[in-house]
């Protein structure tokens, strides 16, 4: 793996409180392998050379610890919006499970978007986290089905495997659950499989599902997106290009009923679903007063 240098590695969330209760940002890679056919980061948008490649950041451990050192609010550090921190890389080089030793280290939160079981390697450092402050683990899972994961998401363990690492995260009392994003038009928005994903994520402790019911596309990205369509969906390209056309986001056709589905058997297995609830649900009781005293 190429390595490249980087002056910063925290980014302040503007919206946090409206996206998970995230206060900063990082990734620790630039790219990623894992060839999620509908991968949003690879849109045009975010100048990513060689997306399916990725690169490190050399410096990325020293920077981190000297932001940490000087930050006020011990809030929650998200790793993993633009590429998947827990990449076939990761277990040699183990950039992801130094920058948690030092979250720990410095008394910050974690919330991780991942579709790698890898992450139950750091399993003791999240533990060690959680006693300190809060985490979050969003797993991302778009199928029940095993033989569509492969398909879909073909770098990355298939959904029942993710659905274990789930399981184990939240019997060691971790914070754990699905984002079912995206949801394909014509592919994974079959009610019956929604239904079942939602069943499986009780069966496996999941504490919440949030989803959008769509997927979004543009440039480059769509691209992609149709080429994989035209090697293992015959003529689904042609169906997008009819309902959506040059649309960036892309709701399934019956969004209300199949969100109304969702929803009722989320609450049937006591699931949240919600944004707001889901942040009230796993932030302690950390006021933000209280960790710049902490500071
Ligand atoms: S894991 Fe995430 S970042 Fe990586 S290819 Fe899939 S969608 Fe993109």
């Amino acid at each position: 793996m190429k390595f490249i240098k980087t002056k910063t590695i925290l980014t302040k969330v503007k919206y946090g409180d409206e996206w998970y209760g995230i206060d900063y940002n990082m990734n620790l890679y630039r790219g990623c392998p894992h060839g999620c056919i509908y991968c949003d980061s690879r849109s045009s948008c975010y100048h990513i050379d060689n997306f399916d490649t990725p690169v490190g950041k050399e410096n990325a451990l020293v920077i981190l610890e000297n932001e940490l050192s000087k930050k006020k609010v011990k809030g929650v550090v998200g790793i993993g919006s633009m590429s998947d921190t827990y990449n076939p890389y990761e277990l040699k080089y183990e950039q992801t499970r130094k920058a948690l030793k030092l979250l720990s280290k410095y008394n910050f939160g974690v919330s991780i978007d991942t579709k790698s079981d890898l992450i139950l390697r750091d399993l003791d450092i999240l533990k060690e986290i959680n006693t300190k402050n809060n985490v979050i683990i969003k797993f991302t899972i778009t199928t029940p089905s095993d033989y569509l994961s492969k398909i879909i998401e073909p770098g990355v363990c298939v959904s029942s495997k993710r659905l274990q690492a789930i399981k184990t995260l939240t019997y060691n009392g971790i914070f754990t659950g699905i984002m079912m994003n995206p949801v394909l038009p014509f592919i994974t928005d079959k009610e019956e499989d929604i239904k079942k994903l939602v069943k499986l994520a009780h069966e496996y402790g999941a504490k919440f599902i949030y989803t959008n019911m769509s997927v979004t596309l543009r440039e480059n990205q769509r691209d992609y997106y149709y080429e994989q369509l035209d090697k293992f969906f015959p003529y689904m390209k042609e169906k997008y290009k009819k309902y959506y056309g040059e649309r960036y986001n892309c709701m399934v056709l019956n969004y209300k009923k199949l969100y109304k589905i969702f929803t009722l058997e989320c609450n049937k297995y006591g699931i949240l679903y919600n944004m707001n609830d889901i942040i009230k649900s796993y932030k302690k009781e950390i006021k933000k007063s209280e960790q710049i005293a902490l500071f």
